[in-house]
């Protein structure tokens, strides 16, 4: 592949050579800025963005046929999934596994019985697996336990080894994490999650997308995250790239009922910064080059973000660069400890009377997790903020891998403000180009993009050590791909 040479005032469009005049006027005014601070604070001139930030990103459009499934998300199909999940009384990971009516076992086959009748409709694209296997005594879990998640899989077909997840957790508890026999209804946590993934799994499973789709629920989240470290490691053993993963864990109201205003246009979705996976040569190299709000999950998010805003959604999203609540996780933990770029998606405030608790009234007080605190539409709108990320991750090209960035001058040079970044094809046929993407160190998003044809490596005159740099993919139909943000090469 040609490797392109773009400068510095390229605007967006390829130039031939590096402008050595661009160079010199973006120098020109920092060093103004520099110099005249000190002396006349009101006078001195502003800091200017470099003209090397590329062009202004395009507003995203929209597919029409995601339009008219995000319009179909119904609140009411998902409060009678909440309705019928919570009739098991419990769905504590130790309640009975053989009780036709109540507990985790008749949960588990009512679950599996929607998504087979839900995969029934996918004309053979969807197909539904119980993943069962024995839980050794650990913490939490006092006797081996049989744990199953039920997981619906939409082929894809462009590029079917890049994989989308998303879960809820079917298992529930109360008070004492070991009672598996008082009623744990667990209508918000996670009633509300496994609603949303059967709603997705219904309106998806008639579509078909280049990237392979997989709506789970997963069991065990309350003894220690058990289902989804089992399905993580699972795929991450078979080879799978999951490039995003959402849990969505308690989305199930938007008031708190603790006097504050309800927030029902807000959803939080919280991504870690440094990977879990990281080592400490690789903490140490993000500390060299500033990558400490550039890791994968923050990616996920920013593109999360750019394709699901309110005017599609009707839900804004809080994000937030935390990995989940102070101390706590949940399933999306569980892939992070793979290296996945993951989320935790929840309500904006929660009530801690109406989680984990028995249900029970105390100094007219009503304590549990029950279903007349779930507001149907809310988790809806939730539903509709993840069928347009997963839309938009599995229709759009993969995220660009191997990006490198090189810090070694060119032969003869004692060193380079020059950036090069190289990476490997996409392996869509449909993908036309890349683009770099940029922003100040400073800014909690990318701002500008400068495309630079289908190449697989790029020479920029813009000093790396100023700005944040990263690469993504583009279709025929304009889609774009999450963002990769370089290693570091010699
Ligand atoms: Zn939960």
């Amino acid at each position: 592949m040609e490797n392109t040479h773009i400068s510095e005032n390229a605007h967006g469009s390829a130039s031939p050579g590096p402008s050595r005049r661009a160079f010199v006027s973006a120098s020109a005014v920092t060093a103004t800025a520099a110099v005249a601070a000190p002396l006349a604070l009101s006078t001195s001139p502003a800091y200017a963005r470099p003209a090397g930030l590329g062009s202004a990103l395009d507003a995203p459009t929209f597919d029409p046929a995601l339009r008219q499934l995000l319009g179909q998300v119904d609140p009411n199909r998902i409060k009678a999934t909440i309705q019928r999940l919570v009739q098991f009384g419990t769905r504590h990971t130790a309640s009975s596994q053989t009780d036709p009516v109540r507990g985790i076992g008749a949960a588990t086959a009512w679950v599996t019985q929607q998504m087979q009748d839900i995969a029934a409709t996918s004309g053979g694209n969807m197909t539904v697996q119980q993943q069962t296997f024995v839980q050794p005594v650990s913490s939490a879990i006092p006797v081996p336990t049989t744990i199953t998640n039920v997981i619906a899989t939409l082929q894809g077909t462009a590029s079917p080894e890049r994989f989308y997840v998303i879960t809820g957790h079917l298992d529930s508890r109360c008070s004492d994490v070991l009672d598996f026999t008082s009623d744990a209804p667990g209508a918000d946590d996670d009633g509300s999650g496994v609603a949303c993934v059967l709603e997705l799994a219904r309106l998806f499973a008639t579509h078909q997308f280049p990237g392979t789709i997989v709506l789970a629920t997963v069991a065990g989240e309350e003894q220690g995250l058990y289902g989804s470290s089992h399905m993580a490691a699972q795929m991450a053993a078979a080879g799978n790239d999951v490039q995003g993963m959402f849990s969505n864990d308690i989305i199930g109201a938007s008031h708190s009922f603790d006097g504050h205003k309800p927030d029902p246009f807000t959803v939080r979705m919280f991504l870690e910064g440094i990977p879990t996976t990281a080592t400490p040569n690789q903490i140490s190299i993000m500390q060299s080059v500033g990558g400490e709000n550039d890791g994968v999950s923050r990616q996920l998010g920013r593109f999360v973000v750019s394709v699901a805003p309110f005017d599609l959604t009707g839900m804004n999203i809080r994000t937030i660069w935390r990995r989940d609540r102070y101390l706590r996780g949940t399933d999306s933990l569980s892939f992070q400890r793979h290296g996945y770029p993951a989320a935790r998606i929840t309500e904006p405030r929660e009530n801690f009377n109406h989680e984990h608790q028995n249900v029970r009234v105390e100094n007219g007080v009503q304590f549990g997790d029950l279903i007349e605190f779930v507001d149907f539409d809310y988790v809806a709108r939730v539903t509709r903020v993840n069928a347009a990320a997963l839309w938009a991750l599995a229709a759009s090209p993969s995220t660009p891998k191997d990006l490198v960035i090189h810090t070694a001058p060119p032969a003869g040079l004692p060193g380079t403000n020059l950036s090069s970044l190289a990476w490997s094809a996409n392996p869509e046929t449909n993908v036309t180009g890349y683009e770099v993407v940029l922003r100040e160190t400073t800014d909690d998003d990318w701002t500008g993009k400068i495309p630079v044809g289908n190449v697989t490596s790029v020479t920029l005159d813009i000093s790396k050590d100023n700005v944040q740099m990263g690469v993504r993919a583009v279709d025929s139909q304009g889609n774009h791909s999450p963002v990769a943000f370089p290693t570091v090469v010699n």
